[in-house]
């Protein structure tokens, strides 16, 4: 199944053979008999039928030999991390990653006596100066939250492979549909699903996929550490990734539309959005990515961004992303409320930054609300 858009509808899909209905069909059971079986068959073991099967689903559109569905990208992040980290280990991650993310590294690594550096900013060259003896693992996350800056996948994987480091990403914000890490020779790579592959904002899941070996020890892990999915939410994501390709590419239309409009605004100072031609990465992006996503910032001059918020009518400010329904949020008043004033400042998060999820719908009406409420 060679075409991404036949394999969002048909990979994985399960075979029912009681009614020949063309959808999988669901199954509850959390026991199951287990004579005659190599292995018992469990939720929490990540092997009921529905969850394999969109594993299946998910590892076909990535171009990777295994694939595994999770409660939510957290579980899936922490999974992989706590799978291949160990005491004394070292692990280099890139500056701007998504919240769940930094907590866990700045909290809880240390007490497993895991070391580890965030980058000062996404050069190849600064994570290479960053590799010790002891360095198991380095971790990217492009586009990144919320001023959708790039880091080159190439020369990660090249430093990766050169000094035998485990590479992860996080491919949130681009979607299997603008970028595939995977093929570009990133070992594992982590979704929350609850964003773009779920779609219509309504899951909360995660995904990992990697090769046959990674995965086994991601598994292991993920076992011991139970973020495993419910065969209805497990459905609700097949159902959803059937139109992840058309809804994605809507996204990435209307993205553009806004990006370039948004631009020329009199009252808006900057745009973040990698498909536009002065975006820093803008030839990076270009290199890795195949669309740009649905994911854009920009900043306002001289107006209340509170008051612009409320002022919207058909796009609600709202947290998480990557679903039908346009949403807009502040990142210095969410994701990024807990740093200081000093913190913001050195990561570029002003007060003025509005960051918004563009959805599927026409984009000369959410233009319009846009203009309006400025
Ligand atoms: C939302 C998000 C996560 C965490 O996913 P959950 O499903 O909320 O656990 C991780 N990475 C990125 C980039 C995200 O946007």
């Amino acid at each position: 199944m060679n075409s991404l858009k036949t394999a969002c509808v048909h990979a994985g899909t399960l075979f029912d053979e009681k009614t020949r209905g063309v959808n999988s069909p669901i199954y509850t059971s959390t026991s199951f008999a287990y004579l005659d079986l190599e292995e018992a068959v469990y939720p929490r073991y990540f092997n009921i039928p529905n969850t394999e099967a969109v594993g299946e689903k998910i590892a076909a559109l990535e171009q990777a030999e295994s694939g595994m569905v999770f409660s939510s990208g957290m579980a899936a992040i922490t999974s992989v991390l706590f799978a291949f980290l160990r005491q004394g280990d070292h692990a280099i991650f890139q500056t701007g990653l998504y919240g769940g993310t930094f907590h866990f590294v700045t909290s809880e690594l240390e007490r497993f006596g895991i070391e580890y550096d965030i980058t000062k900013n996404n050069e190849p060259s600064t994570f290479e100066k960053l590799i010790k003896k002891n360095t198991r693992l380095i971790y990217i996350e492009t586009p990144s939250n919320p001023l959708l800056k790039i880091t080159d996948i190439k020369a990660i994987v090249n430093l990766a492979r050169s000094n035998g480091l485990v590479s992860v990403i996080d491919n949130t914000f681009a979607s299997r549909i603008n970028q595939v890490p995977h093929h570009l020779g990133i070992d594992i790579v982590t979704h929350s699903a609850t964003k773009y592959l779920g779609g219509h904002g309504d899951i909360c899941a995660g995904a990992a996929v990697s090769g046959k070996e990674h995965m086994l020890k991601i598994r292991d892990m993920a076992r011991s550490l139970g973020g495993s999915l419910n065969a209805q939410t497990v459905y609700l994501l097949e159902r959803s990734i059937k139109t992840l390709a058309l809804r994605v590419e809507q996204q990435n239309r209307n993205a553009q539309y806004l990006a370039e409009k948004l631009s020329t605004h009199p009252s808006i100072v900057r745009v973040y959005y990698p498909g536009l031609k002065d975006h820093p990465e803008h030839d990076i992006a270009r290199s890795q990515m195949s669309g740009f996503g649905g994911m854009l910032s920009f900043e306002i001059k001289d107006l209340d961004p509170v008051a612009v918020q409320r002022k919207l009518k058909l796009i609600r400010p709202s947290v998480s992303l990557g679903g039908v329904d346009t949403i807009i949020c502040s990142p210095a008043l969410t994701s990024h409320r807990h740093l200081s004033p000093l913190e913001k400042q050195q990561e570029g998060i002003s007060d003025n930054l509005l960051r918004l999820s563009v959805g599927i719908e026409d984009a000369d009406d959410l233009l319009a609300d846009i203009e309006q409420a400025l």
